[in-house]
């Protein structure tokens, strides 16, 4: 049998590792080995103790690994930071978290700078998890939405599938083409509802296109997330061309990546 292919559009370096950047990276770099991932996405947040130079050294070092970086859309200089992250430190994308970076999506700055992005040629990845302190901040799909249609050349991923919205997600990506989705962290916490019947159904509504992979390591290990994800997608009788959809094939062909 063919080893599984496996992409992880997911994972963020973890301070509980190590305070050193390039340890953290080490350790997902063995982690991803272990778990036989290819490639995976590592997401910076201006929350942890590194900065984007740091973090880009420290992953720079690792082939499977490729960064997002996270910048603030407020910052007097965020247009400068965006494009030196990218030309400079080499990022491949943007990573937005509006809980915890505390900014509305429906904020002029927020789509100045997905616009941006799109204008650059980089993804955005936008933390979805509606968690209850997000859903008192008004969480609300429509927001994402809308903020697509306005950044029409750029490719947003809502990060977690939208978790328990996923329908409206995915019923709103029917008409909005730039939307894509990542399957963690929602996959695995929504254990035994009916939540993973829709996040499935929605993963089949769009013929497994458009949606990734991804474990948010540290919350779990790679291996572990990786493992519970296919004992759903067991369980939910998922085809051999549907898996390697999900698995690595959108990835592959999202990042235009032949190497896989
Ligand atoms: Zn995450």
């Amino acid at each position: 049998m063919l080893r599984q292919k496996i992409v992880d559009t997911h994972v963020h370096l973890s301070p509980k590792v190590s305070p050193k950047a390039a340890v953290a990276a080490a350790a997902i770099e063995s982690e991803l080995a272990v778990a036989g991932v290819s490639r995976a996405i590592v997401l910076h947040l201006i929350s942890q103790p590194w900065s984007a130079e740091d973090f880009a050294a420290a992953i720079a070092n690792h082939p499977r690994l490729r960064g997002f970086v996270n910048v603030d859309p407020h910052a007097a200089d965020v247009d400068l930071q965006l494009r030196q992250a990218v030309e400079k430190l080499g990022f491949i994308g943007l990573k937005l978290h509006p809980r915890l970076q505390k900014f509305e999506l429906s904020d002029p700055a927020s789509t100045h700078l997905v616009a941006l992005a799109g204008e650059m040629g980089i993804p955005v990845l936008i933390d979805a998890f509606p968690d209850g302190d997000w859903l008192m901040m008004g969480f609300d799909p429509l927001r994402f939405a809308k903020l697509a249609i306005e950044c029409p050349r750029t490719q947003i991923i809502i990060g977690h599938f939208g978790g328990h919205h996923c329908i409206d997600f995915m019923m709103l990506a029917k008409r909005i083409p730039n939307m894509w989705f990542d399957l963690s962290y929602s996959l695995l916490y929504y254990e035994g509802s009916a939540i993973i019947d829709n996040l499935l159904y929605s993963c089949r509504s769009l013929n497994f296109r458009r949606v990734f992979f991804g474990s948010d390591y540290p919350d779990r290990s790679i291996q572990q997330a990786l493992q519970m994800s296919m004992e759903v997608f067991t369980m939910h009788e998922l085809k051999p061309p549907q898996l390697d959809a999900l698995l690595w094939r959108n990835a592959a062909e999202f990042f235009g990546w032949t190497d896989i």
